[in-house]
């Protein structure tokens, strides 16, 4: 049988991450994934009629300020310099996000400059005090905070809606923690995100998985669950061996202390007969009247891909938030008191097993971006290689 140094549970970004770093360094790595393909939720799939790359688990967009994550990916695939733009929908008309001047000046039918705009802000927030006022003037709930930053009108017409289909539940149901900052850009930058460094992967995020786990000590087994392939005989011969767990935290433990509660999707795709849809790649439907957060039209992320663009049809996918039950693929972490006491009682329990190092978005039980997962991952695997050179 092949030496095996490490191995390494969940083929993510976070996963193969880990499994790169150690396999430059002289490990031998055995990778296992219960789902048949690697990448985690950042694996597409192509469109069969028209090579459209789909992001199955919703709109994936790489960005990022970290350099050294940044020298990392590069190593690993070239990115088309697609900048990030979100567009929102509400009451029939169509926004530029994020909130700033284009938004601001639109919804309002103003022309302010951006020296005007905090001073406008703090007066739409000035009219619109806590309703009813906290005794000790702090919000106490999402609502009362979003209004604090931004002011009722503007809260109603982007926030309210959106957030009540994203969560389930009335935004005052909400902590105020959820929501620390929501600023207000006083320019007409439209850029979605602020990170220079962005785009997707040239020849599309699997071709990265592939080039990723492209080394002669990296072996990978798909279809595998690490939590009932341990108990077998190959798995038994390596329970020496130590073990890098992208997996649910609480999946670890056999749910002892009950599930962590998630936020679930629901994704619906189409193919349309036109050759573009919505004339961008993601809009936000802020209504609460309307079914579904946002519409994603994937042929937008690849505008370098003459052919792509120019298909006669298009694919969109409509995103609708779902409660999740045990068995359903978790998205969204619920950043709630008791799922956060029921997390430290499952760390707890992972401390006392250092053989097996939890990470990823799901042993984390924390939304991470790409860049923090890799940035993350690099961290944990370089620990280990000091720890163990
Ligand atoms: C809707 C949505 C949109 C997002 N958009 C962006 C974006 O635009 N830009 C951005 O930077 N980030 C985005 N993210 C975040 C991004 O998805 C995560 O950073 C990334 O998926 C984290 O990778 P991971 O490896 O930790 O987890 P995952 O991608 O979940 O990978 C974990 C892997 O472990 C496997 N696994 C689990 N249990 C076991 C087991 N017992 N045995 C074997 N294998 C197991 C799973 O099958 C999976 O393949 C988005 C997230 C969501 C929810």
């Amino acid at each position: 049988m092949k030496q095996i140094d490490v191995i390494v549970a969940g083929a993510g970004i976070w996963g193969c991450t880990v499994a790169r770093v150690l396999a430059d360094a002289g490990r031998s790595v055995l990778v296992l994934d219960r789902r048949s393909a690697a990448g985690g939720n950042v694996r597409c799939e192509t469109d069969s009629e028209t090579g459209i790359e789909i992001h199955t688990y919703g709109s994936h967009i790489f960005h990022t300020h970290l350099d050294d994550v940044w020298t990392f990916v590069r190593r690993f695939t070239e990115f088309n310099g697609y900048q990030h733009k979100v567009l929102a929908r509400h009451a029939g008309h169509t926004y530029f996000l994020p909130l700033g001047l284009t938004l601001v000046n639109q919804f309002y039918g103003l022309d302010l400059t951006p020296s005007e705009l905090p001073a406008f802000i703090a007066a739409e927030v000035a009219k619109c005090p806590h309703e009813p006022r906290a005794t000790d003037h702090e919000p106490r709930n999402f609502e009362e905070q979003a209004i604090s930053f931004i002011g009722r009108p503007l809260y109603e017409a982007f926030i309210s809606g959106y957030t009540r289909k994203q969560w389930g539940t009335d935004p005052r149901n909400l902590p105020a923690s959820i929501i620390r900052r929501l600023p207000v850009r006083a320019s007409y930058d439209v850029n979605y995100f602020s990170d220079t460094r962005q785009g997707i992967p040239l020849r599309g995020y699997n071709a990265l998985f592939d080039a990723l786990l492209d080394h002669p000590s990296i072996s990978l087994e798909l279809n595998t669950d690490w939590l009932s392939w341990r108990e077998t005989p190959a798995g038994a011969a390596l329970a020496h061996v130590p073990v890098f767990y992208s997996g649910p935290i609480d999946a670890l433990f056999g749910y002892r202390f009950g599930p962590l509660p998630w936020r679930s999707l629901r994704f619906e795709r189409e193919r349309v007969a036109v050759q573009d849809f919505q004339g961008t790649s993601v809009v936000n439907y802020t209504d609460a009247d309307v079914p579904y957060t946002r519409i994603h039209e994937f042929k937008h992320y690849h505008p370098e891909d003459a052919a792509v663009m120019s298909a006669p049809s298009t694919v969109i996918c409509r995103e609708y938030p779902l409660t999740w039950k045990p068995g359903d693929e978790p998205y969204y972490p619920v950043d709630v008191p008791a799922a956060r006491e029921l997390l430290a009682l499952y760390q707890a329990e992972s401390a006392k097993s250092p053989r097996v190092v939890v990470g990823g978005r799901l042993g984390a039980y924390k939304y991470f971006d790409m860049d923090r997962s890799i940035g993350n991952a690099l961290e944990t695997a370089r620990s280990f290689l000091q720890e163990n050179s």
